[in-house]
């Protein structure tokens, strides 16, 4: 058992991360500001502290009071079009609080990270799968502060022997039973493909005349079931002593290693709901690269991680059971 901090642990991925830790019997308090995030989320084994990552000395006593051994941060501020009409914001809380963060953890002790990083940081790929050790060439503030903060957790091992695993992921999706994906504004697309079904909202895809098969973006999705179980994985690789982090740095993508293009979703959202989905296609989003297909072989081979979700069908069916379940989202 290890008592793990959960920044962020009111989200979308946070939340279903925190259950996946107590269900596998570690102590968990959450650490969430609330301005995205749901306290209705917080799993009820879980300890909810309603404040900011990045004041340094009233997380140092959150960490010294809980006996805090791990940090899993997945907070941050996460909208690519904010972050470019916005990029203070995006420095402000991703690099300067967590690094506000981190040296919260080196006064207390707290030696071990998980971080939620992304494929963003690798921007437009020369080519696919992407290897964790290709260029990393964001194309937007968000990127660009996820890779930041990926640096100073290589730095923080090489000067105090931070163990941590930066975990890149690629498009997560789906839903568990109780916890789902209730972003506002939501602008990714499966919920938006549910909520042209559920409120009759135009749908746009954006471009396609893109270089692929049927001419619409490749993206590869991950259940997010499958993700909290990546976080396990990574924390228990950052226990002391273990080989996997004695370099200090550990950095996995999470992906399936395939992809589904914009039009196969929405024809999975079609196969699910038991109807056509109008859509419209529309110009082509700024910044999107034509396909984002991960290498996932080093979270198999390191982390032993398997993704059992890997179909579609399970991502969207999942996802549109919980909004049907939940109609407007969260209660708060
Ligand atoms: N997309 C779309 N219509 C929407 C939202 C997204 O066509 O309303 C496309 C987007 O251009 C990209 C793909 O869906 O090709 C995945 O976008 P999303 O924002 O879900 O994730 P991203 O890959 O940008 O992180």
């Amino acid at each position: 058992m290890t008592t793990i901090l959960v920044t962020g642990g009111a989200g979308y991925v946070g939340s279903v991360s925190v259950a996946a830790l107590l269900a596998a019997g570690h102590e968990v308090a959450v650490l969430d500001d609330l301005t995205t995030g749901h306290s209705a989320a917080v799993p009820s084994g879980a300890r909810l502290v309603v404040g900011s990552y990045g004041e340094q000395a009233p997380v140092e006593r959150l960490l010294r009071e809980r006996g805090v051994e791990a940090i899993l941060h997945c907070a941050a501020r996460s909208l690519v079009g904010e972050s470019i009409i916005d990029p203070g914001k995006y420095y402000r809380d991703n690099v300067a609080g967590g690094v506000a963060l981190l040296e919260a953890a080196r006064a207390a002790g707290v030696g071990r990270v998980v971080f939620s990083s992304t494929a963003a940081v690798y921007g437009v790929p020369d080519a696919t799968p992407i290897p964790e050790d290709a260029p990393l060439r964001p194309i937007n503030p968000y990127g660009e502060t996820k890779r930041t903060f990926e640096g100073a957790l290589r730095w923080y091992g090489a000067a105090y022997g931070l163990r941590s695993v930066s975990l890149r992921y690629f498009n997560v999706a789906g839903a568990t039973a109780e916890l789902g994906e209730d972003h506002d504004p939501e602008t990714h697309l499966i919920p938006a493909v549910l909520r042209a079904v559920e409120t009759g909202a135009p749908l746009t895809i954006f471009g396609d005349d893109y270089p692929t098969p049927d001419g619409t973006c490749i993206r590869d999705y991950i259940h997010v079931a499958d993700l909290a179980d990546a976080h396990l994985r990574a924390i228990e690789a950052t226990a002391p002593g273990d080989p996997r982090t004695d370099g200090g740095a550990l950095v996995c993508n999470l992906g399936v290693g395939g992809g589904f293009s914009n039009r196969e979703v929405v024809a999975a959202a079609e196969a699910v709901v038991g109807h056509a989905i109008p859509f419209t296609v529309g110009p082509r989003r700024v910044g999107d690269p034509p396909v984002l297909v991960a290498a996932a072989d080093r979270a198999a081979t390191v982390l032993g991680w398997r993704p059992q979700h890997t179909t579609l069908e399970s991502m969207v069916g999942s996802a549109w059971a919980w909004r049907q379940a939940n109609p407007g989202g969260y209660r708060d």
